[in-house]
């Protein structure tokens, strides 16, 4: 595997007809490409915009195809995307999963045609055009009509095996229908998976609260959410699918058309996309294309574009492919909504975690038939690399339901001499702290639990119903509080009931509602310790991981006290959240008001014990694999779930036990080699059912493994 992170290598070509300048662009762009694809592929954190990587990929392909010595085999022309992530099992196509060469306009579509129908020596041939979606390519195989294995597309040759992942999409079918008498003994179904626009906002509010940096698209969100190592992440992102195209089919006759086989597809339900049309000519397809435009706003996924396919299967044969670009399939890309105007300023504002978020302030510009005054530049790392600067004339772009986007600096820019870079604030507008930014991060904070701006949202979200739960605590008293002076930290909180008389001079805050709220801030001080974790808005701690938490930590002196190492040992707590969570108890502030609560015995209460905390199946971590007979697989794990285990999709050294349905694959053999205890249905079962524990659980690996 080439090392996409080495610098552009020179290598002088023996072919001395190659201008050297024109060597060391194509280096220079295949060193772009290569970052940008790893980046997008394996890290979920897209660095180019799509316009912006076809216009490099398609400056590279035009230079290859002028000088052909110049395609190396590195080159991401020869490859689609990037090899998988630790973390799942590798999947070998049987059949690689391709990408499309793309065209832009009508020309582009009908030499595509042309060059199609000259090979063939024909007059014309059917076509089949398709939205093209904004999603995360999936092939899916069914064993005698039940769902055996997904893979991503990985590098086109391999992928991931995200099986347990694809199986909590609702719109997937988990057995195809008419398996008896229809559907071949074993086929592929590929598809497009997607976050719905509807959901992403949601998704993006979730993240938010739990401290997480938030996604850029809902493309990216797709792929971050199938690509969850714990299948019960993925089960609760709201992903659908689309299925496109037949894979392959053994033992069964294929369709004749592509048409046919989608028609089939949808007979096994499979669910594939209701717009999808034939056209006989460029004329027909254009006018799809149109359409296709003219709906892309009422969708509730991004597209971008339409995929225009030759029907006859056959005729699909016998043009085979040109490199990795079948000649019998094209993208045709819609350009991006996009407009250019003046970035006024660069406003940065601090949230209720503390993430310094830079927005840009424009002159108003419509944008795909909005008019936009203010789009997200994501964090310090884009404004650097894109040296954003006031005063400049600037794209902005929207897609569908995305917060619209600065994405370059326009080309036709020209900056003022007394032009200065942006200096992102070292320190928290707010409150003047000195920001922290973790390494694998983008996101920028002020870890100040006592800042100003994200005080009158932390004491919100503390009183909140999932939190404290402090009725009368809403949005205008958690405003009130700080700015009138009455409390600067969250433990000031339980002392209020000794300003009482202050506060009943409070506008609008007769006698009962000062007594009510007083009284509820009272009785949240006994609140389980996973809702104080909560509750205390530390970044990356939503309420699961703050439950994690709670089950080894019992009161806050505990967890005041804990080291990474004891962090990272728990279960569902990763390097990132270890991390925050010590350097939270060392700032200085927090430390002052972990004391104070503390001292006011807020959350000292033992836990509510959960309802079934001395099962012993509570805290133990297993995985499900293979076909059960008695339930599901997500049967299996809502009921380990249910009873206070941990169901997770990948087997790890934390894997206490691996549940080994029927031909259980590569999941068994890494129990095996890693020496995890597998145990079959009926001792899963008799666990379950009569709390019987089939054998000690691990960890393994130090205990009797080695
Ligand atoms: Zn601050």
């Amino acid at each position: 595997m080439p090392d996409n992170d080495s610098p552009p290598q020179l290598q002088f070509d023996s072919d001395s007809s190659v201008p050297e300048q024109v060597v060391v662009r194509a280096a220079q762009l295949r060193a772009e490409i290569n970052r940008a694809n790893r980046l997008y592929y394996l890290e979920n954190a897209p660095e180019l915009d799509d316009a912006e990587w076809d216009g490099r990929m398609q400056e590279l392909l035009a230079l290859e195809t002028e000088h052909p010595s110049l395609r190396t085999p590195d080159s991401p022309t020869q490859r689609v995307g990037a090899p998988p992530a630790d973390g799942f099992d590798e999947v070998v196509h049987p059949v690689p999963m391709l990408s499309l060469g793309n065209v832009f306009d009508e020309d582009g579509l009908r030499a595509w045609y042309q060059r199609a129908l000259d090979y063939l020596e024909l007059e014309s041939t059917p076509m089949v055009c398709e939205l093209k979606i904004d999603g995360l390519a999936l092939a899916i195989t069914y064993r005698d009509g039940v769902m055996a294995r997904a893979a991503t597309r990985g590098d086109g040759e391999r992928g991931e095996d995200v099986t347990a992942n694809v199986r909590t999409i609702r719109s997937v079918p988990l057995t195809l229908e008419g398996a008896e008498g229809t559907a071949p003994p074993v086929v592929e179904l590929r598809g497009e998976v997607f976050l719905p626009n509807s959901r992403f906002a949601d998704l993006n509010a979730e993240r938010e609260e739990a401290g997480l940096p938030a996604y850029v698209n809902p493309r990216n969100s797709a792929s971050g959410s199938l690509r969850q190592l714990d299948s019960g992440e993925t089960a609760k992102r709201p992903l659908d699918m689309f299925f496109y195209a037949l894979g392959y089919v053994e033992n069964a006759e294929e369709p004749a058309s592509h048409w046919d086989a989608l028609q089939a597809m949808k007979g096994w339900g499979g669910r594939t996309n209701e717009w999808t049309r034939r056209a006989d000519t460029v004329e027909e397809v254009m006018a799809a294309i149109g359409n296709a435009g003219e709906v892309r706003e009422s969708l509730d996924y991004g597209i971008d574009g339409v995929v225009i396919k030759i029907d006859s299967i056959a005729i699909q044969r016998r043009l085979g492919y040109v490199g990795r670009d079948p000649r019998w399939a094209i993208a045709f890309k819609f350009p991006a909504e996009q407009a250019e105007t003046t970035l006024k300023a660069i406003h940065v504002n601090v949230g209720r975690t503390g993430a310094l978020t830079p927005w840009a302030e424009l002159e108003p510009v419509v944008v795909g038939g909005v008019t936009v005054g203010r789009a997200t530049l994501h964090n310090k790392d884009e404004i650097a690399r894109k040296d954003f600067r006031e005063g400049d004339r600037v794209v902005v772009q929207r897609a569908g339901d995305v917060i619209p986007q600065v994405v370059e600096v326009s080309s036709r820019n020209k900056r003022s001499a007394d032009s200065a870079p942006f200096e992102f604030p070292d320190a928290c507008p707010s409150c003047g702290t000195n920001t922290v930014q973790t390494e694998d991060e983008a996101v920028t904070r002020c870890v100040n639990a006592t800042c100003p701006a994200q005080f009158e949202r932390l004491l919100e979200h503390f009183a909140s119903r999932r939190a404290m739960d402090i009725e009368g605590l809403g949005e205008r008293v958690a405003q009130d509080l700080p700015r009138l002076g009455f409390i600067s930290n969250i433990a000031a909180l339980y002392n209020l009931r000794s300003r009482r008389d202050d506060l009943l001079e409070l506008d609008k805050m007769g006698e009962k509602r000062v007594d009510n709220l007083l009284t509820a801030i009272d009785e949240s001080k006994f609140r389980p310790m996973s809702r104080l974790m909560y509750a205390l808005g530390i970044p990356g701690i939503g309420s699961e991981s703050a439950e994690w938490l709670s089950r080894r930590f019992h009161d806050l002196k505990g967890l005041r006290k804990a080291t990474e190492e004891e962090l990272l040992s728990i279960d569902g707590i990763g390097p990132i959240v270890a991390a925050t969570l010590v350097a939270y108890m060392a700032q200085e502030q927090n430390e002052d008001l972990i004391e104070g609560l503390i001292d006011l015995k807020v959350g000292a209460r033992d836990e509510t014990p959960e309802p079934s905390a001395d099962h012993p199946v509570s805290g133990v971590t297993f995985v499900v694999t293979g076909r059960l007979d008695s339930m599901s697989r997500s049967e299996a794990q809502s009921r380990i779930k249910i009873l206070g285990g941990k169901a997770t999709g990948a087997v790890t050294k934390k894997t206490n036990y691996l549940v080994a349905g029927a031909e259980a694959g590569s999941k068994l053999k890494k129990a095996q080699r890693l020496g995890v205890h597998v145990i079959n249905e009926g001792e899963f079962i008799e666990f379950m059912d009569a709390g019987i524990v089939p054998i000690a659980p691990g960890p393994v690996g130090n205990s009797d493994a080695s």
